[in-house]
């Protein structure tokens, strides 16, 4: 790669009490726009979630910055090099809750946590046969790249884990329970909220996926595929030895590691698909989707009706059916 890392993207967390979110917020806005950053950034009065992406002097900068607070003083941050922002904007929003789990009584990590494992720890302890892994992500993260054997909640969103988790219960009763997510913050809850349900051992990955890539022994051994992120990036490499593609494409099957956005607006799914797959089928993940008249891909494109006709041809499908 000829391409010059001038950039850095930072992704970060502190559950620490932050009295005035709201005034903390619209502060810390107005200071990361003077510096210069891109991101978004969540702040509650459970502490600061965020993911922000500058140049080296900048992110730098923030870093000192964000230390010499004594709420952030070891604040952990997980730095990717990279040729340019990530986001393009910045946002800090203020938030009830940094992730959102369950509606009934919150956990509070800093009081019910499970036990924090290092990388080396975590990669043998997976390796035990008395273990379960428990991604603590969402489905379409896991699809894309996931530590080998894990297992895959079916849900779409972190809020849905723990009615999962009760419907499976049977499954990890009296193993040593892993989780993982991908900087660490959503496990310092699951983990948590796992104990208060009985779970005897429950233990997290500290620092998540992106650090357990970086790791200079184990090196993301024994993960498979990619990393999903929340910015421009959508993923990022973890294993450094090998790369076992797992995603496959949502039309053919095909192993896929490339994430889209549905062309239909009012849909928006993210699947994987290649790009020729990509054209075939309009961008649209059904039948309603590709005939859209808000579909994105016919606009870009350029498309006649005739030219839509086409493609759907070859797909067995028409326009005129639903009219
Ligand atoms: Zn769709």
């Amino acid at each position: 790669m000829e391409k010059n890392n001038n950039y850095q993207v930072l992704l970060y967390y502190q559950y620490v009490q932050i009295d005035d979110p709201e005034g903390y917020a619209a502060e810390h806005l107005k200071f990361c726009k003077e510096l210069g950053l891109k991101g978004r950034i969540l702040v509650a009065q459970e502490g600061i979630n965020g993911t922000v992406s500058g140049t080296i002097e900048q992110t730098e900068a923030y870093m000192e910055a964000m230390h010499q607070d004594p709420r952030f003083a070891d604040m952990v941050f997980k730095i990717d090099e990279a040729a340019d922002h990530a986001f393009k904007k910045m946002h800090v929003r203020p938030r009830k809750e940094l992730v959102t789990f369950r509606l009934e009584n919150d956990i509070n990590p800093l009081e019910t946590t499970g036990n924090h494992l290092s990388p080396k720890e975590f990669y043998e302890a997976m390796q035990d046969e008395n273990t379960i892994v428990i991604d603590a992500r969402n489905d379409y993260e896991y699809d894309l790249g996931h530590f080998r054997g894990a297992v895959r909640p079916d849900i779409k969103t972190f809020r849905e884990l723990p009615e999962w988790i009760r419907e499976h219960k049977d499954q990890f009763k009296d193993k040593k329970v892993l989780t993982y997510c991908t900087g660490g913050i959503r496990c310092e809850k699951f983990s948590g909220w796992l104990l208060e349900e009985g779970f005897e051992d429950v233990n997290q990955l500290h620092g998540g996926i992106v650090t357990y890539g970086k790791d200079p022994e184990v090196q993301g051994e024994l993960w498979d595929g990619k990393c999903y992120v929340f910015d421009e990036r959508i993923s990022v490499p973890v294993n450094q030895k090998e790369h076992v593609v797992v995603g496959v494409d949502y039309f053919d099957g095909e192993p896929c590691e490339r994430y889209i956005n549905c062309a239909n607006p009012e849909c928006n799914k993210q699947i994987l698909c290649s790009e020729e797959n990509e054209h075939k089928y309009l961008r649209g993940c059904t039948h309603e989707c590709r005939v859209s008249p808000r579909n994105l891909y016919v606009k870009e494109h350029e498309l006649s009706q005739e030219e839509v006709e086409e493609r759907l041809q070859k797909l067995g499908e028409t326009l005129k059916q639903e009219i």
